[in-house]
C-alpha cells in the first residue's frame, strides 16, 4: 500500500535531485476544462478522440477545425487554479529551494490548455529571479498552429478570436439545431508564409509526443516523480512513473480518487482535489 504520510513525503522531497512531474486532465478540472478523454468525450455527435486523429483531418478538415475552434473558445476564458500555481512555484528557485533545495525540475503535462505555462509566466513576470524549471507540453497547445506543407517550417502562437472569420459562430449554428456548416478549405486558417493550410499544433492520437527524447531523459535521471491528475494516462506518459520506479526513484500520486493504475509503483498516494492538495502537501 502506498504511504499517505506527508512528513515522509517531505523528507524524500527535500533530498530529491531531479524531480519529474507528470500532469494530466485532473489538474485542469478545477479550471473548468473538459477532458474529452475516456468515456463520454463527445463533441456534437462525434467521439472526440476520433476527431483528434490524422485520419479525421484528412477526411474532413472543416470539422476538425470546427472542433479545435470550439476548444480554443472554451479554454480562452479559463484561468489557472491553485494546483497550476503550486507546480509553477516549484519551477521558481525562490519557492523550490524552501522544499527541495537541491533539485532540478521538469514538468511534463499532457494538457493542451496552456494553463501550466500561463501560471509560470505570471509568477515569472512578478519575480526578479527567472524560472529554472522546465514545462513541456508533450501534446502541444491549443493556441499554437503549424503549417501542413512539408517544406514550410511556419509554427506560431495564435490567440486570434476567432482564428478565422469562417469558423466564428459555427458552434452557435449547430447549437441552434441547424445542419453542421461546411467551411470551405480556402476559408480555413492558412499559412502567412506559404499560403498552405494550417493545422492546430497539437499531438493527435497516434502521433509522436513533443520533445519525447528530452522527456525520457528526464524520466531516466529522476529520483522523484509526481503524478498529478492523471488517472487514465495515455501512452507514453503512462510509462514515465514506471521508468522512475524501475530506476529506484520514488513515485507520488496526487489524484481526486484512489488510482489503481499506479498502485504497483506508487510509494505515496494523496487523494483529494489537485487544486488544494498539491500546495498543501508540497508545502509551497
Ligand atoms: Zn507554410
Amino acid at each position: 500500500m502506498p504511504s499517505t504520510s506527508i512528513e515522509d513525503f517531505r523528507g524524500i522531497l527535500s533530498n530529491a535531485r531531479n524531480i519529474l512531474v507528470v500532469s494530466g486532465a485532473g489538474l485542469s478540472a478545477a479550471s473548468g476544462i473538459a477532458t474529452f478523454r475516456g468515456q463520454g468525450g463527445r463533441w456534437r455527435k462525434y467521439d472526440a478522440s476520433i476527431l483528434a486523429t490524422l485520419a479525421a483531418w484528412h477526411e474532413n478538415q472543416s470539422r476538425v477545425w470546427q472542433f479545435f475552434h470550439y476548444r480554443r473558445e472554451e479554454v480562452r476564458s479559463k484561468r489557472p487554479n491553485d494546483g497550476h500555481y503550486a507546480l509553477a512555484r516549484m519551477c521558481m528557485p525562490k519557492w523550490r529551494r524552501t522544499v527541495a533545495p537541491n533539485a532540478t525540475i521538469v514538468h511534463v503535462t499532457q494538457n493542451i490548455d496552456g494553463l501550466c505555462l500561463e501560471a509560470l509566466d505570471e509568477l515569472s513576470s512578478a519575480s526578479e529571479e527567472p524560472p529554472d524549471g522546465t514545462i513541456i507540453e508533450m501534446h502541444g497547445n491549443l493556441f499554437d498552429v503549424v503549417c501542413t506543407a512539408f517544406d514550410c517550417d511556419y509554427r506560431a502562437k495564435n490567440m486570434d478570436y476567432p482564428i478565422c472569420p469562417a469558423l466564428g459562430g459555427t458552434e452557435a449554428i449547430v447549437a441552434a439545431g441547424n445542419v453542421e456548416p461546411v467551411v470551405r478549405r480556402a476559408d480555413l486558417p492558412h499559412c502567412p508564409k506559404c499560403q498552405q493550410l494550417l493545422r492546430p499544433d497539437v499531438v493527435w492520437f497516434g502521433e509522436r509526443p513533443k520533445q519525447i527524447q528530452r522527456i525520457l531523459e528526464a524520466a531516466d535521471s529522476a529520483d522523484l516523480c509526481l503524478v498529478v491528475g492523471t488517472s487514465s494516462l495515455v501512452q507514453p506518459a503512462s510509462k514515465l512513473p514506471e521508468r522512475v520506479h524501475a530506476n529506484g526513484g520514488k513515485v507520488a500520486v496526487f489524484n481526486l480518487e484512489p488510482n489503481t493504475n499506479h498502485s504497483d509503483e506508487a510509494d505515496f498516494e494523496f487523494v483529494g482535489p489537485c487544486e488544494s492538495e498539491i500546495a498543501r502537501i508540497l508545502g509551497v
